[in-house]
């Protein structure tokens, strides 16, 4: 037996290891783990190229609890190592690793991101154990097995063992305070977070099945009473993981029905199907394969839950793609997997790495793209899955440029008739009604159908086509779609968008053949004083104007810049505006004067204060904003009223 010393340059190292990373002590096994993978990799490999001539049809690894003896084995059939490869791999090789890892990421905040996701291997096996064996035996003929023993100090020893088969044994002695590590839900738990997809199959314990090659036989007694004999069961191992995963396979030996249960595999608690997938696919300039998906997001809540999974190699690393993935496509689901993403550094450096900002607009591309063909090749599938992805395709218009440019050829404004139209079919389609004199196109929309309804009605009734645009973002979607369409702009046709319910139609879409005012203008100036006089000042700015004398007699409007610059507020980022403080709530009245009740509400001077209260609840009535008071007030006046 020999006994050494592994050459430190720090006596402390063992210590530090055992704090380092905290809370992520339970990355020892997808380390080891990864070792066992590579170790039989590197078996497989030499076997296709000739130099080992063993049968690799069943090589997986193990993993084995033995609660009494409070020892977790990991068991590999790979390449084995020989004592002298002990001694340079792990006490030269390993350790230097490990050293050279706390020592440039000693000072970071165990919280900085993705450092510590990987790095620190072999020895990250010394965070929960008392003493580290590894019982191992090369591939190589004639080569005597080694023992490895260490106990967290520098100090070793190294034996000759009698292992007979090849491959690798790390037996763990946990620690006392890491006796979790020793519960088969926690190993289970696990090995379900880090390595469901890993190329080598991995047994831990073993079920019961059903024998496929038995056949339960029936039989007849002389009443014709039939029996069927028991199921023979039989023990099988119990294989964790899936080597395959559908990412790791070529687009076209997967059928739609592949993908789907891919992704149900990949979220178990999951049970919407996914609206379509984009399968990733490079090797150049960069190494990246995985699988994205259009979830239908029903609620927040899963979107934080179920997200997209980063893999290097088929090992999980991270669910948060943060600085990899563009955030508009935070919200889609899947799988990316790349060797090519650094992962001993902090997301801020990532932000700045010429590769990851590759990968992220080759993503990007690759989505738009996707959307396109969706687009083309089947609009009608299209529309109907509209409404589950307009926030990433109106999120990513808004962040990135590039997809902009690509999504104003499948960007959808449904209309109020259901209809799906492309900005450009919109244009089109609106153009001779909807020009105003000074010649701008004036797009209308509702963000709600039931709230806005009268409007929307008035609007319909004049020709006007409205859209439904109810996503929280569109304000400043539609910000930009003036932006790019403004008068500035090399475009044709300046184009603006107004909520229905921002101003009357005539002013909306001013046509300059503005109807005349049936009164003159002294009464109306009379008018304007009864009506400022009733109604409150500090939330009414009084408009008098001629309108159709069908029209509504009162109709409360919020100007679209005010409450648009509000909305993009609310949601963040309101282009310059941020310093202007909160708006305050005020509305336009507009008031009709070509409607018979200005002439009642002129003559009445009894019932004079009743009219124009009743008017303006009305009025506050069909824009949702009648509560409280003033609601119960309206309804006592209603009925006074009737009485005449
Ligand atoms: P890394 O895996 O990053 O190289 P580790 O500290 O995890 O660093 O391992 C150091 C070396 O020890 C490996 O590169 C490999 O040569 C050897 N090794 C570790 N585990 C095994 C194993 N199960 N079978 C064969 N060799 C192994």
């Amino acid at each position: 037996m020999a006994k050494g010393k592994i050459n430190v340059a720090v006596d402390n190292i063992f210590p530090l290891i055992k704090k380092f990373l905290y809370s992520d002590h339970e990355i020892f096994l997808r380390e080891l783990i990864s070792n066992a993978t590579d170790a039989t990799l590197k078996l497989k490999h030499l076997s296709s190229i000739g130099e080992f001539k063993g049968n690799l049809d069943d090589v997986k690894l193990e993993i084995k609890i033995d609660k009494e003896g409070k020892k977790l084995h990991i068991i590999d059939q790979g390449i084995g190592m020989t004592k002298e490869e002990v001694k340079k791999y792990i006490n030269d090789i390993a350790f230097s690793g490990a050293e050279e890892f706390l020592d440039k990421f000693k000072d970071e905040k165990n919280d900085s991101g993705i450092i510590g996701h990987f790095g620190l291997g072999f020895y990250s096996s010394f965070m929960v154990s008392k003493d580290v064996e590894i019982i191992t035996k090369s591939y190589l003929e004639g080569e005597d097995a080694a023992h490895w023993v260490c106990d967290g100090s520098p100090e070793y020893t190294l034996k000759k063992s009698n292992k007979k088969d090849r491959g690798t044994e790390i037996v763990l002695h946990i620690d006392d305070d890491s006796l979790e590590f020793l519960e088969e839900s926690k190993i289970s738990e696990l090995l379900a977070k880090y390595n469901k997809f890993m190329p080598i199959p991995i047994k831990f314990g073993t079920k019961e099945i059903a024998d496929p090659t038995h056949e339960p036989k029936t039989t007849k007694d002389k009443n014709g009473k039939e029996t069927t004999e028991d199921q023979k069961m039989i023990t099988v191992d119990n294989i964790i993981n899936n080597p395959n995963p559908a990412w790791t396979k070529q687009p076209n030996e997967l059928k739609d029905e592949d993908y789907k249960s891919f992704y149900h595999e990949l979220y178990p608690m999951q049970f919407e199907e996914p609206l379509f997938h984009i399968h990733l696919n490079v090797d150049y300039p960069f190494n990246l394969t995985g699988i994205l998906y259009f979830p239908k997001l029903t609620t927040n809540l899963d979107a934080q839950k179920d997200r997209i999974q980063l893999y290097q190699n088929q090992v999980f690393v991270t669910d948060n793609v943060e600085g990899i993935v563009p955030d508009f496509l935070q919200m889609l689901r899947g799988v990316i997997d790349s060797p090519d993403i650094p992962l001993n550094v902090s997301r801020s450096y990532l932000q700045t790495d010429g590769a990851v900002k590759k990968i992220a607009s080759y993503i990007t591309k690759k989505v738009g793209d996707k959307l396109s063909s969706l687009f083309k090749n089947d609009r009608e599938e299209f529309e109907k899955k509209w409404n589950d992805i307009k926030i990433v395709i109106e999120y990513g218009m808004l962040s990135e440029p590039k997809f902009f440019d690509k999504a104003q050829k499948f960007a959808l404004y449904p209309t109020m008739k259901n209809e799906f139209l492309t900005f450009d079919e919109l244009k089109e389609k609106i153009k001779p009604a909807q020009t105003d004199k000074d010649g701008n196109l004036v797009v209308l929309y509702a963000s709600n159908a039931e709230e806005q309804h009268s409007f929307i009605e008035e609007a319909e009734a004049k020709g006007y086509e409205v859209l439904l645009l109810d996503s929280p973002i569109v304000s400043h979607l539609i910000q930009k779609i003036e932006g790019e369409n403004s008068e500035l702009s090399d475009k044709k046709q300046p184009v603006k968008f107004a909520r229905v319910d921002s101003d009357s139609l005539d002013k909306l879409i001013p046509k300059g053949d503005d109807p005349v005012s049936k009164l003159d203008e002294k009464d109306q100036e009379r008018l304007k004083g009864i009506i400022e006089e009733i109604v409150p000042k500090e939330k009414y700015t009084v408009q008098l104007e001629a309108m159709d004398s069908k029209s509504n007699p009162f109709i409360i409007t919020q100007p679209e810049f005010m409450r648009r610059m509000k909305e993009m507020q609310q949601t963040g980022g309101g282009g310059g505006m941020m310093g202007m403080g909160n708006f305050p709530e005020m509305y336009n009245l507009v008031v009709n004067t070509n409607s018979d009740l200005m002439q009642k509400i002129l003559k009445a001077k009894a019932k004079r204060t009743e009219y124009v209260n009743q008017a303006l609840d009305l009025a506050r009535l069909s824009q949702n904003l009648l509560q409280g008071k003033e609601m119960t007030e309206f309804i006592k006046r209603s009925y006074d009223l009737m009485k005449g």
